[in-house]
């Protein structure tokens, strides 16, 4: 008998490929064959039920052309809640043909309500800002956008908190909606998916809950680092997963950090999210940050339409907001709020004042010493002069520009700076500060200049 399964498993290899045999066929480990009953033990009953309904007439035939008699499969694996052994008999009378079809045929239900999660509508393509830290993984979701073959399944996105993995996903499943009504999409998070699995196996309906996520022609799960360390979740995903991609259904997928370092998720599982196309979104740069402050504002100044933001502000914010697009966001939010209170333009003074707390948390360690250091290095000048009394333009310009840097790079205060520069009274600084945000706009050696020396310090 034990030949004759070996014959039967090579028979399956070969007729149905080795994706299908690797992820189903393998993990059926014979135990014993009594009175026309073949007995397997399996890892879970997901496995016992999908090698039952898909391949069971299949694996029967085949041990009859092998001269053995086989009239029932037998199934033995673990409960996964439980951890009672269970043993499962195929129903013979019920058990209609599927064999054929199920080598093609994904259950294709179009009646079964997906339980996608709501997509923001702010979250498309158009509304996407691209820039060198994401554009490769703009472009990977744009090809799963437009549909077409799979060419690279599942995609996976990954980077830090805020970087717009949930905003690229969001935006994939309105361009497929969009392109095609019919498409059968569910987007959630692996949170929910989890959620599901457990009412699934609460209330015994695991045959919906298959049904349902093996229904889909494109399935999105979102921070999929949430399901580390859940086992039978996890289970459940690489079964789900295989099966969508045995039958060419694309899927995207986010975490948090690349699929090798998601700590406590099965190395199968790691393995095979690293098969389609891993890209990363990598943390946001100066120029990114500003273009997607421009691009809200031009949203906002829709929604305010009296409230004016200058555009050094944005470059201030861009400056000091490092990394994370949604405190970005929330500072916009904030500061047309608080314009929209006090009624009138808003200036760095206020900026710095309503925005204080998040301007503290993502200050970077530039200091007024390194500043004055560099500035000075940058136009030939000693150190001294710097703090020095003298007036002539030669120093006066670049102090200025030290001045400016020391407000916008660092979080101290207009006195504190006027004494740092030898003594000066805050209304010089200040006086610096409008010159300098003045000269950036007309000046465009000057705005240069800052823009290089900014780099320096913040490199
Ligand atoms: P993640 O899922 O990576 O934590 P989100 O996709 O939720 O981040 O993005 C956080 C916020 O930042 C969202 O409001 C999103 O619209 C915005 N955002 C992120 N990246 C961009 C971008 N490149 N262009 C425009 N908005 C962005
Ligand atoms: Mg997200």
């Amino acid at each position: 008998m034990e030949r004759a399964w070996k014959n039967v498993r090579s028979s399956i290899q070969k007729e149905l490929g080795n994706d299908i045999f690797n992820n189903w066929i393998v993990a059926l480990d014979y135990q014993q064959f009594d009175s026309g009953q073949l007995t397997f033990n399996v890892p879970s009953s997901f496995i016992a039920n999908w090698v039952e309904t898909n391949y069971g007439d299949l694996i029967i035939g085949l041990f009859k052309k092998e001269g053995w008699n086989v009239t029932a499969l037998v199934f033995e694996y673990k409960d996964l809640i439980s951890g009672k052994d269970v043993i499962k008999q195929t129903d013979k009378k019920n058990s209609n043909s599927k064999s054929d079809s199920s080598v093609t045929g994904l259950l294709t239900n179009s009646d079964i309500q997906l339980p996608s999660s709501p997509l923001d509508k702010r979250f498309t393509f158009e509304r996407f800002v691209v820039g060198k830290p994401n554009e490769l993984a703009h472009a990977a979701a744009r090809r799963v956008a437009e549909g077409g073959a799979v060419t690279f399944n599942p995609l996976f996105l990954y980077g830090g908190v805020g970087l717009g993995k949930t905003h690229l996903m969001h935006a994939i499943a309105w361009q497929t909606q969009n392109r095609n009504p019919d498409a059968r999409m569910l987007y959630l998070s692996a949170e929910q998916f989890m959620y599901r699995f457990v009412q699934a196996l609460r209330f015994k309906d695991m045959h919906g809950f298959k049904e349902l996520f093996r229904s889909v022609d494109i399935l999105m799960v979102d921070d999929v680092q949430f399901i580390a360390g859940k086992e039978s979740t996890q289970d459940e995903f690489f079964h789900t997963f295989n099966a969508l991609v045995d039958h060419g259904k694309q899927i995207v997928i986010s975490g948090d950090r690349a699929p090798g370092e998601i700590d406590g998720l099965e190395d199968r599982i790691k393995s095979r999210l690293a098969w389609g196309l891993v890209v990363d979104l990598h943390p946001t740069d100066y120029e990114l940050r500003l273009g997607i402050l421009q691009s809200k504002v031009e949203v906002q100044s829709k929604l305010h339409p009296g409230i004016y933001i200058d555009p050094g502000i944005l470059e201030f914010l861009a400056h000091r907001i490092s990394s994370n697009v949604r405190v970005l966001e929330g500072s916009l939010t904030r500061l047309y709020a608080y314009a929209s209170l006090v009624g009138r333009k808003v200036d760095i003074d206020m900026a710095q004042e309503c925005l204080a707390d998040i301007l503290r948390i993502s200050e970077r360690k530039v200091t007024i010493d390194e500043i004055i250091r560099k500035v000075s290095d940058h136009y030939n000048l000693r150190m001294s002069d710097m703090i020095s009394a003298r007036r002539s333009r030669i120093i006066a310009r670049p102090r200025q520009v030290a001045m400016f840097l020391a407000k916008t790079l660092t979080s101290k205060s207009l006195p504190e700076i006027g004494r740092r520069f030898g003594g000066r009274d805050h209304t010089t600084v200040i006086h610096a500060v409008k010159k300098i945000e003045d000269l950036k706009h007309k000046d465009l050696q000057i705005a240069e200049e800052v823009e290089i020396l900014r780099r320096m310090l913040e490199a």
